[in-house]
């Protein structure tokens, strides 16, 4: 199946124009004076905008079907407004992006192991997205998102198209008594752009500081940190189906957030390619310090005196001294999720190992410090020349240089064995692993 959207349509006699990106969302360009557009973005949710999009996408007889070029030649003759009233429109571009071949991926991901990537585009736009699902369509490639490579094990190089996505640009969408709303492009650096909402006085993000990686992954996994979490500060985001080019907007709900989860690594695993993400933010947000690290760090100035930059400095001295440095030390941060048990079961592994360190979570669960249990195991800082256990952190595996994927990968399914056997918990791998054979 070729990609169904973007549908590019005119008003027959009239010199409107729409771009039709998905069953719900639309872009309408409407002249303004004799030279310029006006552009308007429709999320189209509610009624008339839906009967307008559904009439737009069967383009009855006041509108006319026009092709990519036959759209664009007529956008062209006009002026569009700037960036900023374009919503919708982050990024844009006029050219085809490049495929370039045999891209080494070492230095794309954190983990720094050595794989090829066939084929490799970035995509800096919602048409390069488009362009890159066509372009491996029409191939049959298998396709690979990348954002900044920090949450992935390559087991192998990749044959088909390794997808970069680019995508920049920050937007104010609203700011209403103290509370902001912004879209951010998939391919911003998180902590830049944490960093930058910091800088403006958009509260909220602090205890993410210095997670690597793009804002295009951070709801894949819903990252989080220090007791804050995407979700908290999440607004909506936007992602282009792989199958058919659609685009649709997701709220928080249909993103179905749990804990380093989301429907992106579950049930539409594979199905989308998220292209922005929107945030709301307050001025007023509180400050988040109830981890005990935090206070630590903040204890020498007087907690009235605290501020969200105090926060986010305390954030980064604290996984500074105690994270490698990918740039430094191949990782990809936290390689197990910490496992969440069930009253009874949790109960049933700290009668055994009274001193287990575990978080209780507000629906009864227990979530188990992963960390605890492979130390326990007697993992901590184990070597295995090319590879091993962080000295300082028994969650984090570590590629001293000369590792395959396979070979991290037996590391961790020895310390996943171990754990089984000695506490008899299931540890689950947060990283993605890429181009795993689990026949094998
Ligand atoms: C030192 C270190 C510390 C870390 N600390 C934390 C932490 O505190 N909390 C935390 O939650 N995580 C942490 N991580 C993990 C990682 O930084 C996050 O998961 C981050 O969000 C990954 O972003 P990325 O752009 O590098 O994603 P990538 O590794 O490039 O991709 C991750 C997954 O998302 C998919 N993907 C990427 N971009 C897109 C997109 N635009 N659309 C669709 N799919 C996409 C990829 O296909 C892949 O499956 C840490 C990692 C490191 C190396």
């Amino acid at each position: 199946m070729f990609l169904e959207f973007p549908l590019y349509r005119a008003l027959d006699g009239l010199d409107t124009l729409y771009r039709i990106d998905g069953p719900r969302h639309f872009v309408e360009w409407q002249p303004i004076g004799s030279s310029r557009w006006l552009v308007h973005e429709h999320v189209a949710e509610i009624y008339p905008s839906q009967v307008l999009i559904q009439s737009l996408i069967h383009a009855d007889d006041a509108q006319l079907k026009l092709s990519r070029e036959e759209w664009n030649a007529r956008r062209l003759k006009r002026k569009e407004p700037e960036q900023e009233n374009a919503v919708g429109t982050i990024a844009q571009t006029t050219e085809d992006p490049a495929v370039l071949e045999g891209m080494d991926l070492a230095s794309w991901t954190t983990f720094g192991i050595s794989a090829h990537a066939a084929h490799w585009i970035t995509a800096h736009s919602d048409d390069d997205v488009r362009f890159a699902l066509s372009w491996r369509q029409e191939r049959d490639a298998a396709l690979l998102v990348m954002g900044g490579g920090s949450n992935m094990l390559m087991h192998a190089d990749w044959e088909g198209l390794a997808l970069h996505v680019g995508i920049r640009g920050v937007r104010v969408l609203k700011e209403e008594g103290g509370r902001i709303e912004v879209v951010v492009g998939a391919g911003e650096n998180w902590h830049d752009w944490v960093m930058l909402a910091l800088k403006n006085g958009w509260h909220g993000l602090e205890n993410l500081a210095l997670i690597p990686g793009q804002v295009g992954a951070s709801p894949m996994q819903n990252i989080g940190a220090y007791g804050v979490e995407l979700k908290d500060r999440f607004l909506w985001l936007e992602a282009i189906h792989v199958q058919t080019g659609s685009l649709k907007r997701f709220d928080a709900a249909s993103c179905e957030f749990g804990y380093r989860e989301s429907i992106f690594k579950s049930s539409e695993k594979g199905q989308w390619i998220i292209v922005r993400v929107a945030f709301f933010l307050k001025k007023n947000a509180p400050l988040q310090t109830a981890y005990g690290a935090i206070q630590q760090e903040l204890k020498a100035l007087p907690e009235e005196s605290w501020t969200h930059a105090d926060v986010a400095k305390a954030v980064m001295q604290i996984r500074s001294t105690k994270l490698p440095d990918p740039k430094k030390l191949g990782n990809a941060g936290s390689f197990f999720k910490n496992p969440v048990l069930g009253p009874d079961e949790f109960k049933r592994l700290q009668t055994a190992h009274p001193e287990v360190a575990h978080y209780p979570q507000s629906d009864g669960t227990v979530k188990v410090a992963a960390g605890w249990l492979i130390e326990q195991a007697g993992w901590k800082g184990k070597h295995r020349g090319t590879h091993g256990v962080h000295v300082n952190q028994s969650l984090v595996l570590v590629h001293y240089g000369g590792a395959t994927g396979a070979e991290i990968w037996q590391l961790a399914q020895d310390i996943m064995h171990d754990v089984h056997s000695q506490y008899g918990v299931q540890l689950e791998p947060e990283v993605n692993q890429i181009g795993l054979n689990r026949s094998k």
